[in-house]
């Protein structure tokens, strides 16, 4: 490997200089209207544009679609610096191509990423990727929204549901059955979100206001064959490998926001007195920024570490399931005792620990839950062979 200058062994001066870049983007375009935004329940389009401009939704795809191959420590500084704005509704939502457009680069037809890419890479076009039903979202080989072949179309029946930036996208990368039972009969469609026969209801949630959420209803929707994403009924191995690389990108958000809760308890802990004292000069506080500190640090650790082996061609599935876990459970302690450290204001809307405390559960749910997350990490590890 060779030898890297940057502030540590993994980041080069390029990805130091990449993140300063990154950092007044974010500072200047998204931070200052964060507030607002969740308030009104939205971000505007723009963004995407903005966003594309700095060439962020091309970054990690290959060359050959129009994409920007980097290594994956470029896209942990990209979600990391991101999430400094303190909303992972604007994350999740700015970022749903980074779900919904890998199948697209890997397994559409070459017409079709050209069609579909460069509009998703400019910001023209919102991708997002819908697998989960109202049936059930952990139990993917169960799924039941069919679609079935009729001369130069598939016809799609069913629901989807909880889809990030489900009401506004314009490409819905869309699991499907189109065989039998199991992953087996399961296929990727890419469906155009004007389609006939698609409607959508957006839905209200704990957190993440600002992206939107929404369910999605088939009724003999037809779609193009020609937007069938590989052969059909070989969705299992594209699906499989998306939730590898959300699990990592989930984990950097959950590490970046318990940061953040981190951050702001400490300033608050020096600043606030209380019984005569600075509040970190109470041993009970100062020893819950430890605790807090010492899972961060953990979870650096292994992002890092993780980071480093997918670029050498691993594919650590258990490993990377597990990192999900950590990497949750570190936000969830971080926003719990930093809102606890910052008394009666963390329970105010406007502190960042606020947000992030409603925002956590999300995390731990979302792209696969904890429980589904042992589960493949045991199984993964050959344990029940
Ligand atoms: C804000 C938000 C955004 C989302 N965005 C998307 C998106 O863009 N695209 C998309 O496809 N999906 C999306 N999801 C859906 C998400 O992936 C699912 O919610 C998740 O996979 C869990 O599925 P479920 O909600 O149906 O829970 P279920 O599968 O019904 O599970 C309920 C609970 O039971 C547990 N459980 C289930 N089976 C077992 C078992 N065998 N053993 C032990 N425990 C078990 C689960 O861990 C979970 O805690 C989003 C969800 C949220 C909340």
């Amino acid at each position: 490997m060779a030898v890297r200058k940057g502030t540590s062994r993994y980041y080069t001066p390029e990805h130091d200089a990449f993140r300063k870049t990154l950092r007044r983007f974010v500072e200047k375009e998204i931070t200052p209207y964060v507030s607002d935004w969740e308030d009104a329940g939205r971000f505007p389009r723009e963004l995407y544009r903005k966003a594309a401009d700095l060439g962020l939704l091309a970054m990690g795809f290959p060359e050959a679609v129009g994409g920007t191959p980097v290594d994956g420590f470029y896209q942990l500084i990209l979600t990391e610096e991101l999430c400094r704005c303190g909303s992972g509704g604007i994350v999740a939502g700015l970022m749903s191509h980074g779900i919904g457009a890998p199948p697209i680069a890997t397994l559409g037809s070459p017409a079709l990423q050209h069609e579909v890419l460069p509009r998703i890479f400019s910001g023209e076009s919102i991708s997002a990727l819908a697998i989960s039903e109202p049936g059930g979202g952990s139990d993917v080989a169960s799924l039941r929204t069919t679609a079935v072949r009729d001369g130069e179309n598939y016809i799609v029946n069913g629901e989807k549901t909880f889809i990030t930036s489900g009401m506004r996208a314009d490409y819905l990368t869309t699991a499907v059955r189109t065989g039998g039972e199991g992953m087996g009969g399961v296929s990727l469609l890419l469906i155009p979100g004007d389609s006939p026969g698609l409607s959508k209801t957006e839905l209200k949630k704990m957190g993440w206001w600002c992206s939107d959420t929404a369910t999605l209803h088939f009724d003999d929707c037809r779609v193009p064959a020609r937007y069938l994403l590989g052969p059909e009924n070989a969705g299992c191995m594209g699906i499989m490998q998306n939730f590898n690389n959300e699990r990592l990108f989930i984990a950097v958000m959950a590490w970046a926001f318990a940061k953040l809760c981190f951050d702001e308890a400490l300033a608050w802990a020096k600043d606030r007195t209380t019984f005569g004292k600075p509040l970190i000069r109470h041993q009970v506080i100062r020893h819950k920024l430890v605790d807090m500190q010492t899972a961060i640090q953990g979870a650096r650790a292994t992002l890092e570490d993780l980071t480093w082996r997918v670029d050498q061609g691993e594919w650590p599935v258990a490993e990377v399931c597990m990192m999900k876990n950590r990497a949750t459970q570190c936000m969830e302690l971080c926003a719990k005792e930093a809102v606890q450290i910052l008394g009666g204001l963390g329970y105010m809307q406007g502190s960042i620990s606020e947000r992030v405390y409603r925002e956590t559960k999300v995390l731990s749910i979302g792209g696969g839950a904890e429980e589904i997350m042992k589960e493949l990490a045991a199984r993964q590890s050959g344990w029940l062979a």
